[in-house]
This record gives structure tokens, sequence and C-alpha cells, in this order.
């Protein structure tokens, strides 16, 4: 028989993850705080439930793809939260991306309790949720990634056990973040000042993606959101800043200056209070233009 899918988080990433899991023939309870999020899950067929506490109860494996650590922490461990009130023997998966402590604590708690945890953050954008293309950077026991591995093989493609850590993932996960902070405003900075120069951004574009210039992101950045002058994210200025916080943090621990890196803080803090918090991240090219006067 199918298990009982439970997920919590109905976002951008959320929303598209679960749909996919409905399509496969599951039932999927759900909840998010959000109504019109709720609104769009159950229009999917999904069976929308008051609060996650409910959710907790139903489901054999509970997901959640939410927006900060602060609330993955609320969410699973206050009171009302998932790891008080899932059945014995549960698994959760939780595809949000946090600092890898919290990962450590939530599987030590949910285990404490009976349940099963695996940390399992993930890349690939909207797009890889839309089309469950994601990468998936699973840490947690091996028995637990077995039982998650259905799910992941239906929201994701490229799978990935890194080790009976429940973190090891979120480390991954960040120091791609980093990468992406590096290289959005790589994208912003080059097209501006070619632009300024009077070179269009579609020429230098088709330089560029022959060139070593050429990235993930560059493609991702320009083509998708830039080219399109289309901003909704996405993936937002303030989810990026958050996790370079959390990438400086993880740095300063481990005693490695980010020569670079930790200045991305102050650049995306900059960035969201120019009021570009809720857009995509690609308008740290908005930003610099605004700053150009271009
Ligand atoms: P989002 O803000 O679009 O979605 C988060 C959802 O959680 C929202 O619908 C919000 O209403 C809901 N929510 C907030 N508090 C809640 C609560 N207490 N209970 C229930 N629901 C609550 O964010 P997103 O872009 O979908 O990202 C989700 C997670 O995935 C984040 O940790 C993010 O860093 C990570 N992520 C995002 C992307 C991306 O491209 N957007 C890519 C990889 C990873």
């Amino acid at each position: 028989m199918m298990e009982k899918l439970g997920f919590i988080g109905l976002g951008n990433m959320g929303l598209p993850m679960s749909i996919n899991l409905l399509k496969a023939g599951y039932k999927v309870y759900g909840f998010d705080t959000n109504s019109q999020a709720m609104e769009q899950f159950i229009a999917e067929g999904g069976v929308g439930l008051a609060t996650a506490k409910e959710v907790a109860e139903q489901g054999d494996i509970i997901m959640t793809s939410l927006p900060t650590p602060q609330i993955v922490e609320q969410v699973y461990q206050s009171e009302q939260g998932i790891i008080h009130h899932a059945k014995k023997g549960s698994l959760l998966i939780d595809f949000s991306t946090v600092n890898p402590e919290l990962n450590d604590s939530l599987h030590k708690e949910a285990q404490s309790l009976g349940l099963r945890y695996l940390g399992a953050p993930v890349s690939g954008g909207v797009i890889g949720a839309i089309q469950a293309t994601l990468t998936i950077m699973v840490g947690g026991e091996e028995a637990d990634y077995q039982s998650g591995s259905k799910i992941f093989g239906i929201v994701g493609k490229n799978i990935y056990h890194l080790g009976t850590s429940p973190s090891v993932g979120t480390r991954i996960k960040l120091l791609n973040n980093l990468m992406i902070g590096f290289y959005t405003e790589a994208v912003a900075e080059t097209i501006v000042l070619g632009e300024k120069m009077g070179i269009h951004a579609d020429m230098l574009y088709e330089v560029l993606k022959n060139s070593y210039g050429q990235s993930r992101i560059y493609e991702r950045n320009y083509v998708e959101y830039m080219k399109n002058e289309n901003y909704q994210p996405g993936f937002s200025t303030n989810l990026l800043l958050k996790d370079l916080k959390l990438a400086k943090n993880m740095a300063e621990e481990a005693g490695v200056p980010l020569r670079i890196g930790e200045k991305l803080v102050d650049l995306y803090s900059d960035i969201s209070q120019q009021g570009y918090g809720e857009n995509d991240m690609s308008a740290a090219y908005l930003s610099l233009k605004e700053k150009c006067k271009i």
C-alpha cells in the first residue's frame, strides 16, 4: 500500500514538488500559512489541513520546504510541532535550507521520540521543482535514505546520499549557494559594465556563452529573468541572503576567511534594503543599474 504523505510549506518550491507527488498517485496532506498556496494545492488534488500538527498526525512521510531556520525550528520543535505529533516510525524529510546544527538537533530529537529524519536540501530552482529535475543532497541513516528514495526519485533527478550525518547535505548546499552569491553579482557587474560601454547584453551573452565566463547562473539569471524583465522569484534575494549568512557562519566555525564571500552578506543586505528583497536574486542587476543611473 502507498504511504500517506504530508507536505508543509507549499511555496515556490514546495507546491510544485507536492504536485509531482500527487501526479505520482500519492495521497498528500498539506499545510501552508498562506491561503493562496493552500487553494492552489487543493485545486491540484491535495488534501488541505488547518495546521502542521494535523499533517503530522496523518502522514507516514512528512516533508517540509520552509523559508527560514527559525520557521523550520518552530514547525518541527514547538509544542504543536511535527516532532511531537508525528506517528511513531514516521519519516521526516526537510528539504529547506537551514543551518547544519539545526539538522543535527532535529535528527537527535526525532530519534529520541521514535521518528526518523533526513536533512535533504535541494538545488535546481523552481524550474527544477516543476520538472522534477532537482538535485537532492541527503544526509542521514542508510535505511532511512532507502525509505525516502522513492520520494526523491519523484521530485528530483540527481539524488546524492552523502553520509549518515544529517547535516552533510546542508553543508554542501551552503557551499553551492555561496557560489550562487558570487556568480549572481558577477553577472550583474559584468552586464552593467558592458552596457555602460555600449555593449548590448545580448551580444555579450552570445560571446560569453562560448567562453569561460559562462555559468549556469549566467544562463539562468540572464536568459530566464533579466532578458524577459521578469523579477518574480524564482529564488528571492532575501532567501539568498539568508543562505549567505549561514555560509558565513559555517566558514567562521571552520576557521576559513572568506575573502570575498563574507562581503556578500553586506552586498545582498544592501540590495534587499534598496527594495529588491522579494524580487528574484537576478535583480542584483537592477540594483547596480540604479546605482549607475542607467
Ligand atoms: P517560499 O517563501 O516561496 O515558500 C515557503 C512557504 O512556506 C510559503 O508558502 C510560506 O507561506 C510557507 N510558510 C511560512 N511559514 C510557515 C509555517 N509556519 N507553516 C507552514 N507554512 C509556512 O520559499 P521557497 O523559494 O519555496 O523556498 C523554500 C526553501 O527551499 C527555503 O529554505 C529555500 O532556501 C530553499 N530553496 C529554494 C530554492 C528556490 O529556487 N526558490 C531553491 C533551492 C532551495
